[in-house]
């Protein structure tokens, strides 16, 4: 007989902030750095955990010179050569603070990896990042790059419940991307039936990691400010977005324009156009699980920098919380949905 769990499961349109007594005097009062220390390399990080997501069109070294002159992170996807790496490294050593080198588990991936870490060692970084990160070929390979780079912070994921964040943790992974089918771009729920409520994922898989000391990133399904500051309200310690910054100057690929209007090209990384860039095709065995679509432009990332920052601000002063990481202590979320709207909304 199959489980049912019919524990009501919710995603960030499921709640809303309940606001609170607060004693700051203004936003401008609110600080949204956060020092965090890592459970197996002991780095220390300090910037404002916002992460733009190690997807080819929005994961560059455009953006991260943009996001990290105001404190936010970039995933740099994986695509890049090594000179790619060394010249961006060069000539921006205040940007590598706020980025990771991204891998895929094959052995010439890992070659790669070793060889941007060593010859760059301002990268403190690694996002290991997989669909789905239950395979325990995966786990032994976070093994593996803990092995090989034990000072190097490891984020390692998707996964979507606790004893997977646990797991990933004891393998050697600082930080846990969660999150599995709440992309904007992601069709895995329809293709496949699998996922989790976003905002219960990071709810529980924030408790499995903090109660180790280790860290996670809600990865996924944030489609304004609002969201990111209830992921935070959740207990992420860092939210990921690729939606949210696609479409800029800092995104890979030419502005589209028709009827007197521009796009950009904005595609999942398991699409059929990122396989067929990347891979040469969808390979037989398996299916696209990722959307291609043409989003309109928007310029420079920076005013929607400066428009994610004030909101979560905002959110901060609503519930009196003066810095960020005393957001989750301080949030109460009201259910404003039914769980039907959840299942069909
Ligand atoms: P967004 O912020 O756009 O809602 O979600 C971004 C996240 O969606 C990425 O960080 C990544 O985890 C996930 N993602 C990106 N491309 C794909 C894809 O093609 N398929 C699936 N299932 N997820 C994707």
């Amino acid at each position: 007989m199959p489980n049912i769990n019919y524990e009501i499961k919710l995603d960030f349109k499921d709640v809303m902030l309940r606001p609170k007594r607060s004693t700051l005097k203004s936003r401008s009062d609110v600080n949204l750095f956060r020092e965090i220390t890592f459970r197996n390399s002991k780095q220390v990080y300090n910037g404002i955990p916002v992460m733009a997501s190690n997807m080819d069109t929005v994961g560059t070294f455009e953006m991260a010179q943009a996001l990290s002159k105001h404190g936010l992170f970039t995933c740099i996807h994986k695509y890049y050569n090594v000179e790619q790496w060394k010249k961006f490294a060069s000539e921006n050593p205040k940007s590598l603070p706020h980025v990771a080198a991204s891998s895929g588990m094959t052995d010439a991936d890992f070659e790669k990896l070793s060889q941007i870490l060593t010859s760059i060692p301002g990268i403190t970084f690694i996002c290991l990042d997989v669909a789905n990160g239950y395979s325990q070929h995966f786990v032994e390979y976070v093994r593996k790059v803990r092995a090989a780079f034990p000072k190097h912070t490891i984020i390692a994921g998707n996964v979507v419940t606790g004893e997977m964040v646990e797991e990933l943790i004891l393998s050697g992974a600082d930080l846990i991307k969660v999150g599995i089918g709440p992309g904007s771009m992601c069709t895995t729920r329809l293709k496949t039936g699998v996922g989790y409520p976003q905002l219960s994922a990071v709810l529980e898989c924030a408790d499995a990691a903090h109660g180790l000391g280790g860290h996670i990133i809600s990865d996924g399904g944030c489609t304004c400010a609002g969201d990111v500051a209830k992921a935070f309200g959740a207990g992420a310690d860092f939210v990921m977005a690729g939606g949210m910054f696609s479409g800029h100057d800092q995104c890979e690929g030419e502005v589209i324009e028709r009827n007197g209007k521009k796009f950009k090209l904005f595609y999942g990384m398991s699409s059929e156009t990122a396989m067929q860039k990347h891979a040469g095709g969808v390979a037989d065995y398996r299916t696209s699980e990722g959307k291609t679509v043409e989003v309109p432009y928007r310029g420079d990332v920076e005013p929607t920098v400066l428009d994610i920052l004030g909101g979560l601000r905002s959110a901060c002063t609503y519930t009196g919380a003066a810095k960020l990481k005393e957001l989750p202590k301080r949030a109460t979320f009201i259910r404003c949905t039914q769980q039907l709207n959840t299942i069909f909304g």
